[in-house]
């Protein structure tokens, strides 16, 4: 590069557009172009210490680029703008023209004379008539700028300014296309290109990492949407902090994130980045007055064999997130058991509506029965889709496809119907089960819909059914430490008279507050406790402790899932009267459990009551 010879400005404005445009064309941000324009200001116009400075949004603090080919810069890069010459720039909206530093009042005078700079000129840079920043130049000799040199540096700083300020303008168009409004993270459709660009170049390394907040529509729902928002930005500032620049975050829309590890990521380090991201936001969160206990979830996915397209690696990915939440963990890879049952969501994803309309889900019964005496005394209804080819679906998967894909308040319109409309039936078909119940299972995003007590109503009504007929099971530790649209619906409910069991009771947290917390009829110990209290006297203890204390506050007992003769014996012996499970008798489809029924209460079957 020339340094400029003389002060013949006006053939050096030729250049310097042609120059600067040049550049320019290769720079990505408004930034470098600031940079780029700084190391060109010195070859335009002779002088020392040239810089672009950039004034913030409410002109307190200003940024500098400088340039010069001579010295070090000798000043902090961002000061406070009121301690300099340049917030006269912003006053006066043009030219600064110092001939004589050391005898004027600029705030840097002592500075600059130190330094030997005798002259200067600052220029505003202005965009839609506010000024942004400024252009500056400095000179080791006392009134060393001509007219001419002063009216052209004015010039190129107008120029410059309405070319900064356009690529500026540009820039910000582009960040709003690829950057999500809410947390400044790089969005869905910003997220999808990264990913395609890292499925092209490095297929054998492109790690996932989906994240989804649990229990967000609770914190919605309780606190208001700023207070959702904050959480979701503070969220995103942790998972950004974890990660080193060379893995990106997104946030995928809702309160889903993604993590594009970097190229030289292996499949062990990014289980081990979805660990530390866990750890990292779940920590509690303080909004306002609040304190939130964040918790998520992440599927970790690699493009196995390098076959995997984005929307099949994605697909994985939210499949492992989806176990992770169900299984109560927080990190799960992708494996081939998952890529399995991919195959199976894809079907039930496109079916679901199809095999509701068609019958093809029921039912089945399974009897809740007095374990000292062994009588009926309920069933559960358990949801049953037996596809003609890809066979038995899990129900927790049908549940949670018809959640994901937001079916589930069609499929709950159409269950608690079904399950009104079976119980009905049933009386009929056996008057001996007029006084007895049938149970409904309800997820806690069933119970979010704000909608439900009212469907559960008119579904009473329609099959002549009261509201004690139907008991509902709620799963405890589906919870959060919050008042949310599900408990309102289950306080709802209750004050219609329904009756409320937790289910799967004590795998959660702090169960014991469960029991002031909801106006509960019954619980429903979970079989894991069951089965191990046979052997371990400790939980039996616990086991008989929670059974003595629901006694108590008259909430029944209920043993889950007993399976040995040893475990409906440890049943009887902490006090419990109420069990289920296979060895108590398995779920029924509605005609065996109806033949069960008339076995059991003999005499008492309507013979035309079908
Ligand atoms: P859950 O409500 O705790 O239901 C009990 C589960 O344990 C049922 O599994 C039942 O078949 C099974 N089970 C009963 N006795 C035994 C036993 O002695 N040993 C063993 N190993 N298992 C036993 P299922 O039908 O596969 O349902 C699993 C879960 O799916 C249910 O757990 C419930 O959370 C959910 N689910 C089932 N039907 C529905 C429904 O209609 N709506 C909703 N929201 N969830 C449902
Ligand atoms: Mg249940
Ligand atoms: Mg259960």
């Amino acid at each position: 590069m020339e340094r400029a010879e003389n002060n013949d400005s006006a053939g050096q404005y030729i250049q310097l557009p042609i120059a600067l445009l040049h550049e320019w064309s290769s720079a990505a941000t408004f930034a470098m172009a600031v940079e780029i324009t700084a190391k060109w200001l010195p070859h335009l116009i002779e002088g020392t210490l040239a810089s672009v400075a950039l004034f913030n949004d409410d002109h307190t603090e200003l940024e500098l680029f400088p340039l010069d080919l001579d010295r070090e810069f000798p000043f902090p890069t961002r000061v406070p703008l009121e301690y300099t010459s340049l917030s006269e720039v912003v006053r006066s909206g043009s030219v600064l023209h110092t001939p004589d530093i050391s005898a004027s009042s600029l705030p840097e005078a002592g500075p600059l004379s130190q330094l030997g700079i005798k002259s200067g000129l600052c220029a505003p840079l202005v965009s839609s008539g506010k000024c942004f920043g400024s252009l500056n130049i400095s000179r080791t000799e006392v009134d060393a700028f001509s007219d001419d040199e002063v009216a052209n540096f004015t010039g190129l700083a107008e120029v410059l300014g309405a070319t900064l300020s356009r690529l500026q303008q540009l820039e910000t168009e582009r960040n709003l296309a690829t950057t999500d409004s809410l947390t400044g993270l790089a969005n869905r459709r910003s997220m999808l290109d990264l990913l395609s660009v890292s499925l092209n170049e490095s297929p054998e390394t492109t790690h996932v990492l989906f994240l989804d907040l649990t229990g967000f529509k609770q914190v919605n729902d309780a606190y208001g949407h700023h207070t959702g928002d904050e959480m979701l930005r503070r969220i995103a500032r942790r998972l950004e902090s974890e990660c080193s620049p060379r893995h990106r975050v997104g946030r995928m829309g809702g309160d889903e994130f993604l993590v594009l590890c970097g190229e030289d990521t292996c499949q062990t380090s990014a289980r081990d980045l979805g660990k530390q991201l866990i750890d990292a936001a779940t920590k509690p969160l303080e909004i306002g007055s609040v304190v939130l206990q964040p918790r998520l979830s992440v599927g970790v996915a690699t493009n196995a064999g390098g076959q995997t397209g984005i929307s099949d690696l994605l697909a994985q990915a939210d499949r492992a997130m989806y176990r992770a939440k169900r299984s109560n963990t927080t990190v799960v890879e992708v494996d081939d058991e998952l890529r399995r049952e991919g195959e199976l969501v894809a079907r039930i994803d496109r079916e679901l509506e199809r095999a509701v309309a068609d019958d093809e889900i029921e039912f089945f019964l399974q009897p809740v029965r007095d374990i000292r005496t062994g009588e009926i005394l309920g069933a559960e209804s358990l949801v049953r889709w037996n596809h003609p080819v890809a066979g038995f679906v899990p129900p927790p998967l049908l549940i949670e496809r018809a959640e994901a894909t937001d079916r589930i308040d069609m499929f709950t319109t159409w269950a608690i119907d079904k399950v009104a409309e079976m119980l009905t039936a049933t009386r009929r078909l056996n008057p001996a089960y007029h006084d007895k119940q049938f149970a409904f299972n309800l997820s806690p995003r069933q119970l979010g819909w704000s909608d439900y007590v009212e469907t559960h109503v008119a579904a009473l009504e329609r099959h002549g059914l009261i509201a004690s007929d139907i008991l509902i099971e709620v799963v405890e530790s589906g919870m959060i430490e919050v008042e949310t649209t599900a408990e309102s619906t289950i306080r709802a409910l209750a004050s219609h008279g329904v009756h409320i069991s937790l289910d799967d009771f004590g795998t959660g947290h702090n169960v014991i507050s469960y029991f002031s917390r909801f106006p509960i009829d019954a619980i429903k110990i979970d079989r894991s406790l069951i089965a191990a209290m046979v052997d371990n006297p400790t939980v039996r203890t616990v086991v008989k402790g929670l059974t003595q204390i629901a006694t108590e506050l008259n909430i029944t007992a209920l043993g889950e899932g007993i399976e040995t003769q040893h475990e409906l014996d440890a049943c009887i012996e902490v006090g419990m009267t109420v069990g289920q499970g296979y060895f108590l008798g398995r779920p029924l489809p509605f005609d065996a459990f109806n033949e069960l029924l008339a076995v059991e209460f003999p005499g008492q079957r309507c013979a035309n009551a079908a």
